[in-house]
């Protein structure tokens, strides 16, 4: 049996055991990005007992070493066992600039709470005045002798009513071009004067959050890289947000819609699969996720030999949401009528309600309006192409 196989094997070996029906159905049935907290650190902390639960970092901070195909082939066996999707908000993205920009004391302090799930992240990147137009962001934090004293706001804070940790850009200079006067800061949510409110999405969900700042004091020692220079530690880490990884889990999507709509009639005599327009757009689907699988390949290899990645993130960024929602329109073609009734009950972790409708399509609408987001979040798709239009076509 070659290498791979045997990996292919142990993996799949594992998740048979590990991932519960619980696990599996709570997978299955997450309509937002990722799974909830009680979900999700069921699950964290079961990968991490395995020793995989950051398995792309270097392996001296708790990687696994494992190759660009075996990475590959994790995702694959994940997403094929329906296992709960993970926030990346610790493991991959303020994990890596961490080790990147972290003294030696804040990798003890952070990394080892990031891999066993002890801390749970939130992103706060954007404000009310600042999202596309991130450099003009206003949230100030000002010293106060071994403090600094943060006041204003930050939203869309994705699950930082779940969370015990916050990194947060703030200006503490508004003298120079707004990119300067930036400054990465890592803190507790707890801290007095924090205030999280909830914001609730179209699609039912409790997800988003504003958080907002009233004189709150935190330590010098949550500085992250320099101060002042906040921009080239937020810029690392977007390339990690922004990466790849879309193509395995749609490839499992779109299987999956495969099998459902080959049973499917088209109300025309067919399955649905076999209507002439539907298998159509499903093949073409399929084409888009091989290339996108292709660049997303070029971009683990540039990100694993610690090259920058540039305008080749926001390349995938673009083609990964789109496809994502091109399947979630797909999906919803596939359920007609039965995408409409909204069931919540059904949806909820461990409830015994059935589905109205085919199990398969519980999800439909829920992921299809949730996915209207992801061309926004992670920098919208128009401020990408602008991106490459600077980048690669030198406009
Ligand atoms: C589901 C979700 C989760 C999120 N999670 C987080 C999180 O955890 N932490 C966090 O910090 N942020 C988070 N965000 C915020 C996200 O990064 C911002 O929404 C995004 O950067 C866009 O900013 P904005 O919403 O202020 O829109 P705006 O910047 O106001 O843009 C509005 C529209 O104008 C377009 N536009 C703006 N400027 C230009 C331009 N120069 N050229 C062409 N078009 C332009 C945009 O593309 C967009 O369509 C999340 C957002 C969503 C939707």
């Amino acid at each position: 049996m070659s290498d791979l196989k045997q990996f292919t094997e142990e993996v799949r070996e594992f998740l048979k055991d590990a991932l519960t029906p619980e696990l599996r159905r709570a997978g299955q049935l997450c309509a937002g990005i990722y799974a909830d907290k009680p979900v999700a650190l069921e699950w964290h902390q079961i990968l991490y007992k395995q020793g995989w639960i950051t398995p792309t970092w270097p392996l001296e901070y708790g990687g696994t070493g494992w190759s660009l195909e075996q990475l590959g082939i994790f995702e694959r066996e994940l997403t094929l066992a329906s296992a709960p999707p993970l926030t990346p908000n610790a493991t991959r993205m303020v994990g890596p600039v961490v080790i990147a920009f972290g003294t030696d004391e804040q990798k003890e302090q952070y990394l080892p709470r990031i891999r066993s799930g002890e801390d749970w992240w939130a992103q706060g990147y954007s404000e009310p005045g600042a999202g596309s137009d991130l450099a003009s962001l206003q949230c100030k934090a000002e010293r106060d002798g071994d403090h600094y004293v943060i006041n204003g706001s930050k939203i869309w804070t994705t699950h930082a009513h779940f969370s015990n940790k916050i990194f947060c850009l703030v200006r503490t200079d508004n003298s120079g071009k707004p990119q300067q006067g930036i400054t990465f800061l890592l803190f507790d949510l707890d801290t007095p004067g924090i205030d999280i409110q909830p914001l609730i999405s179209i699609s039912g969900d409790h997800e988003l959050n504003q958080v907002f700042f009233d004189n709150v004091r935190v330590p010098i020692s949550s500085l992250l890289g320099e101060e002042n220079d906040g921009w080239t530690v937020a810029k690392y880490l977007l390339q990690h947000e922004r990466g790849g990884r879309y193509a395995t889990r749609l490839g499992v999507k779109l299987d999956q819609l495969k099998t459902f709509t080959a049973q499917e009639p088209d109300g025309q005599g067919v399955a649905l699969a076999q209507n002439t327009d539907y298998a159509r757009k499903l093949a073409q689907a399929g084409i888009q996720l091989e290339v996108l699988g292709a660049f997303e390949q070029k971009l683990f290899s540039a990100l694993s030999a610690g090259e920058t990645t540039g305008s080749l993130s926001s390349m995938l960024k673009v083609r990964g949401t789109e496809l994502r929602q091109l399947v979630t329109e797909l999906t919803i073609e596939a359920a007609a009528y039965y995408g409409l009734p909204y069931q919540p009950e059904a949806l909820a972790y461990g409830s015994n309600v059935s589905a109205i409708g085919p199990d398969d399509m519980l999800t439909a609408m829920p992921q299809y309006l949730n996915d209207r987001a992801a061309s926004i979040y992670a920098g919208s798709n128009e401020i990408q192409r602008n991106i490459m239009a600077k980048a690669v076509l030198g406009l």
